[in-house]
């Protein structure tokens, strides 16, 4: 019996020594800078100078973020709500459905018809009129 306990216990140390082996070996393997955050819409690496920043703190493509803000609602990592508004959606002015070729982004990520939102801020509104976030940088084009 003290002989079997004594093989187990052996071959408990042989099983961690070569586990700890193993890992410290992989680590060193792995390479020392640390990799270039990827684009969760095109899997490509990202450059700083290319990136746009979404509220949740996540980043893609700035080229990507473009086509992105027009498909999906949500951050494709963390799933928090980035575009409030997709094509499709009513605008919050004339009530009629927003299209990717007539539709406007506000800062806080609401959309509304171009045309509309011009309209709007001719009339000197100056907040969002669905979330009344400041319009103070949105660029109307
Ligand atoms: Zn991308
Ligand atoms: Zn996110
Ligand atoms: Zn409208
Ligand atoms: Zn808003």
């Amino acid at each position: 019996m003290v002989y079997v306990n004594l093989m187990l216990g052996l071959g408990m140390v042989l099983v961690s020594v070569a586990t700890a082996f193993y890992l410290n070996s992989r680590h060193t393997l792995e390479p020392r800078l640390e990799p270039r955050p990827r684009c969760a819409v095109c899997l490509e690496e990202m450059f700083y100078g290319d990136m746009h920043y979404m509220k949740c703190g996540h980043a893609l493509h700035k080229a990507c973020f473009q086509e992105f803000r027009y498909v999906n609602k949500n951050c494709f990592v963390c799933n928090k709500l980035i575009n409030a508004n997709l094509p499709g959606d009513l605008c919050t002015i004339c009530f009629d459905p927003l299209y990717k070729s007539n539709m406007s982004h506000l800062i806080c990520n609401h959309a509304l018809h171009t045309k509309c939102l011009k309209e709007y801020v001719d009339k000197g509104a100056r907040n969002c009129p669905v979330c009344r976030m400041e319009l103070e940088g949105t660029r109307i084009s």
